[in-house]
């Protein structure tokens, strides 16, 4: 058999658990999963006593953390104020990630408006950069997860991601399957699209098939990219390949479900996985 290296979450607090982020630790533990991603995508309101307890409990129960940064993030805006809040909204999102004794904090790099594709990265760039110096100042250690996007309005294409790694390292490409799709990055349909991707993002990404950072649902898209998450039921793109490549080809990291049935859809494609091994 071989060894088990991918480890699934629900994004936010699983349907069953009941209380807050702390509680949905140890539960995600009870209900078989080995990882959790907090959802601060509303904002960052985590307090640190309570993010230390959260850490204490995630290394008790062996459950791996990470964090959705806030929604209203946006690298590549031109307006003063909103750089100011989105250095500020990944900033407090990392550093409630470290205080949790996670290693990523997951965000969506932002949107073209009137900017070229080139004006657009720079700006990011800039934005980024700017963050990690605040993290550095302050000693927050985070990786800052740059999640591939669904619709085609917004900046954060495959190859964005790889080159902001590239350009800048502790920034990590966050894979999310149903985007790729959806913004026609990549296919995404079958066991070989997903060796594919794999394969060509380890050429230029070092260690990404030792810690990879996913997202999975099904999708719902039309001409302009993604609409709505959808069950993985929807098989769209279909999560039974994945779970095969990933387990046949030794591939580790975290797969974070965020289809509407979270930890039932996280479980139904882990037991898919398991089967692989
Ligand atoms: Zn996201």
């Amino acid at each position: 058999m071989r060894k088990r290296l991918v480890r699934f979450a629900s994004a936010g607090i699983p349907i069953q658990c009941e209380g807050g982020n702390l509680e949905a630790v140890q539960c995600s533990r009870d209900l078989g999963l080995g990882a959790f991603e907090l959802e601060f995508v509303r904002g960052v309101k985590m307090k640190e006593g309570t993010a230390r307890e959260i850490a204490a409990s995630a290394r008790k129960n062996d459950v791996l953390i990470s964090s959705h940064a806030p929604y209203y993030i946006n690298c590549c805006t031109q307006e003063k104020a909103k750089v100011a809040g989105t250095i500020r909204h990944i900033f407090s999102s990392a550093q409630a990630t470290g205080w949790c004794g996670g290693t990523i904090t997951v965000f969506h790099p932002g949107y073209y408006q009137k900017l070229s594709k080139e004006e657009a990265f720079q700006a990011a760039k800039k934005v980024l950069l700017m963050v990690k110096e605040k993290m550095d100042a302050q000693k927050v250690k985070c990786i800052l997860g740059a999640e591939t996007v669904g619709k085609k309005s917004a900046f954060g294409g495959l190859g964005e991601v790889i080159r902001l790694h590239e350009e800048l390292g502790f920034v990590w490409p966050v894979l999310d399957f149903a985007h790729l799709l959806a913004r026609g990055d990549l296919p995404c349909k079958t066991e070989e699209d997903y060796r594919k991707l794999f394969d060509m993002v380890e050429k230029k990404v070092k260690g990404y098939g030792k810690d990879f950072h996913s997202h999975f649902s099904s999708i719902k898209y039309g001409e302009k990219g993604e609409r709505n998450h959808l069950p993985i039921s929807a098989n769209v793109p279909p999560y039974k390949p994945l779970m095969k490549m990933l387990a046949e080809n030794g591939i580790s990291g975290r797969v974070v479900c965020e289809s509407p049935r979270l930890e039932y859809d996280a479980l139904i494609m882990q037991k898919e996985y398991l089967k692989h091994l």
